[in-house]
Order: structure tokens, then C-alpha cells, then sequence
């Protein structure tokens, strides 16, 4: 028999979901902070992405949430790719420990009932966080759409938040940690320090790069950082771009450069986002044979 009092870890999946504009982005924020609310990959191998991961408590009894990104959520649309995309994102939403869906503490629309529909029937881990109750005349307005929506699907937990001012964040996090399966920590509390913060700074100018040349990169693209020199004022990267083949490289870098300039610019904004701090980026072009070599023993390990 389990003593009442022993500490039990928690670990799970969360993924946040909701029509666009609802807060989203904003509720992520609010829950992991900006530090960590970035994009990165999972070191196993499942499908989603990590988007966050924020740790409270300490072992034995730490609870891990581990936000991740449900792709291919498409509402409103009938199309067979649409349809290919929900069938998608269901599964997904299979595969996670707690669905966070929100909804606009005014009420239900049209398009969250599509995200709605998306959920499988009579789930118990489901909960609706009912945003930007700061936008609220009186807060008492949410009692009726609290009994609208528990009409409407068995959730699990009914949350009003505001993700803007950060109002009642903390109770949100508290339902879904009860909603979490027990498990030790996958990820380390450190994991968004120094290595790994390099290791983010490299994906977001992987991430530009991709975002800018898009079909016009049939090929794969790396980033390396070179140099990472950090004083208390800043931080000067290097950061080279490794591509297969010489005549790739003038794709990346654009006419008069303007392609690499711009993955610099947005990918600088970024990582200064990220550390808090004024970046000074560099960005070379370097043509480095068999690097998907590497590319693909990496995929192997479950790195993409
Ligand atoms: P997403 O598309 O669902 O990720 O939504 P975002 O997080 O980008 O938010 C959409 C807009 O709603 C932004 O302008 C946010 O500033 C705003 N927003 C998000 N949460 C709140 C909130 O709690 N209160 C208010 N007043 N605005 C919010």
C-alpha cells in the first residue's frame, strides 16, 4: 500500500488549443514565461513539438509540464488536405496528457466549436481555461457561459484567466496538474541554460531560414554557432549556415545579400527575446559536404 504522504512526481503532456486570437500564445507566456516559450524539439521521438517546459517543485515530488504543439489544428475549412490535417492534429490530441482548449470568456463562437468538435467525446482530460476575463464588464458575466459550456462537452475543469495580466495562471496550472499521469522529469531544470541556449539559438536561425526560402530549398539546411562571447552588456554570435553544395549558397544568401540579412535581422530579434539581452549576429554561408550525413545520424536518435 502507498503511504498517503509519499511525494509523487508528475510528467506530462499539455497541449494548448483554441481559434486563432483567442490567447493562445499569450496563456504559453503566462504559464512558461518567454524565457522558455520558444520552439525546440523534443530529444525522443514523438511527433510534437515542444513549446515550453516549466518545472515546479523539486524530486522526488517535481511536477513537469510539458507544453507541446499540436500541428495541422485547421478549422473551417472542408478541403481533403484540411480534413488530412484534422485527422492530424486528433491524433495528436490522442497522444497528449491534457488538452488545455480556450475559449474567449465572453462565450462560444462558431470556430470554437470546430476546435471543439476536433476533441474526442467524453474525455476526462480536458479542460477549458475561458480567457481575457479582464475584458469582462463584471467578472459575474462568466457564470453563464461557465453553464453553457459544461452543456456543452464533461470538462474537467472550468478556469477564467486573464493570460494578459497574468490572473489566475497559477489555478489553471494547479487543474492540469492533477490531470497529470505520475512520472519523473524528461527534461533537466537547467535544460535552458547555456548549451541548450546556444542549441535555441541555433534553431531560430534555422527556423528563419527555413521560413524565408521555403520551396526555394529543396535541400536540407543546418546552423552551427561558432562563437557565443557574452558579457554582461550582450552577446556576439557567429552562426554559420551549412549548406550541401556551392550553388546553394547564393540561394540563401539572396541578391545583394538580402536573404541572409533578413534571416539575421528576424533571427537576432529572437534570441535577444530569448536571453533578455542585446544580440550582435553574425551569419556566414558555409558549403560543408555530407553534413546531412550527420543530418541523418542525428534523425536516427530522434533529432530532427
Ligand atoms: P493566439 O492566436 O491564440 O495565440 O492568440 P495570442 O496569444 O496571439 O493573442 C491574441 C490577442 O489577444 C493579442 O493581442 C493578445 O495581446 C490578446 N490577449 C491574449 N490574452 C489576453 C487577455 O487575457 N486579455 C486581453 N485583454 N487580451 C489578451
Amino acid at each position: 500500500m502507498q503511504d498517503r504522504e509519499a511525494p509523487v512526481a508528475r510528467t506530462g503532456m499539455v497541449a494548448i488549443i483554441g481559434r486563432p486570437n483567442v490567447g493562445k500564445s499569450t496563456l504559453l507566456n503566462a504559464l512558461v514565461g518567454e524565457r522558455v516559450s520558444i520552439t525546440s524539439r523534443r530529444p525522443q521521438t514523438t511527433r510534437e513539438r515542444v513549446l515550453g517546459v516549466l518545472t515546479r517543485g523539486r524530486r522526488p515530488a517535481a511536477t513537469q509540464f510539458i507544453f507541446v504543439d499540436t500541428p495541422g489544428l485547421q478549422r473551417g475549412s472542408r478541403s481533403l488536405l484540411a480534413q488530412r490535417m484534422n485527422q492530424s492534429a486528433r491524433a495528436a490530441l490522442a497522444e497528449v496528457d491534457v488538452v488545455v482548449l480556450v475559449i474567449d470568456a465572453h462565450g462560444w463562437r462558431e470556430d470554437d466549436e470546430a476546435v471543439l468538435e476536433l476533441l474526442p467525446p467524453d474525455r476526462p482530460n480536458i479542460i477549458l481555461a475561458l480567457n481575457k476575463t479582464d475584458t469582462l464588464d463584471r467578472y459575474e458575466d462568466v457564470l453563464p457561459v461557465l453553464q453553457d459550456s459544461a452543456r456543452r462537452y464533461p470538462f474537467a475543469a472550468f478556469v477564467p484567466v486573464s493570460a494578459e495580466r497574468r490572473r489566475q495562471v497559477d489555478d489553471l496550472l494547479a487543474e492540469i496538474a492533477k490531470l497529470l499521469p505520475e512520472g519523473e522529469p524528461l527534461f533537466d531544470e537547467d535544460q535552458y541554460t547555456d548549451r541548450n541556449v546556444r542549441f535555441l539559438a541555433a534553431e531560430l536561425v534555422r527556423e528563419k531560414a527555413f521560413r524565408l526560402l521555403g520551396d526555394e530549398l529543396p535541400f536540407g539546411i543546418a546552423v552551427t554557432i561558432e562563437r557565443w562571447d557574452e558579457t554582461d552588456s550582450g552577446v556576439s554570435i557567429v552562426a554559420g549556415l551549412l549548406v550541401e553544395r556551392e550553388g546553394h549558397k547564393g540561394i540563401v544568401i539572396g541578391a545583394q545579400g538580402a536573404k541572409l540579412r533578413e534571416i539575421g535581422r528576424l533571427a537576432r530579434a529572437d534570441i535577444s527575446a530569448l536571453l533578455g539581452k542585446p544580440v550582435h549576429l553574425e551569419t556566414w554561408v558555409r558549403v560543408r559536404r555530407g553534413w546531412t550525413d550527420d543530418a541523418r545520424a542525428l534523425k536516427s536518435l530522434g533529432y530532427e
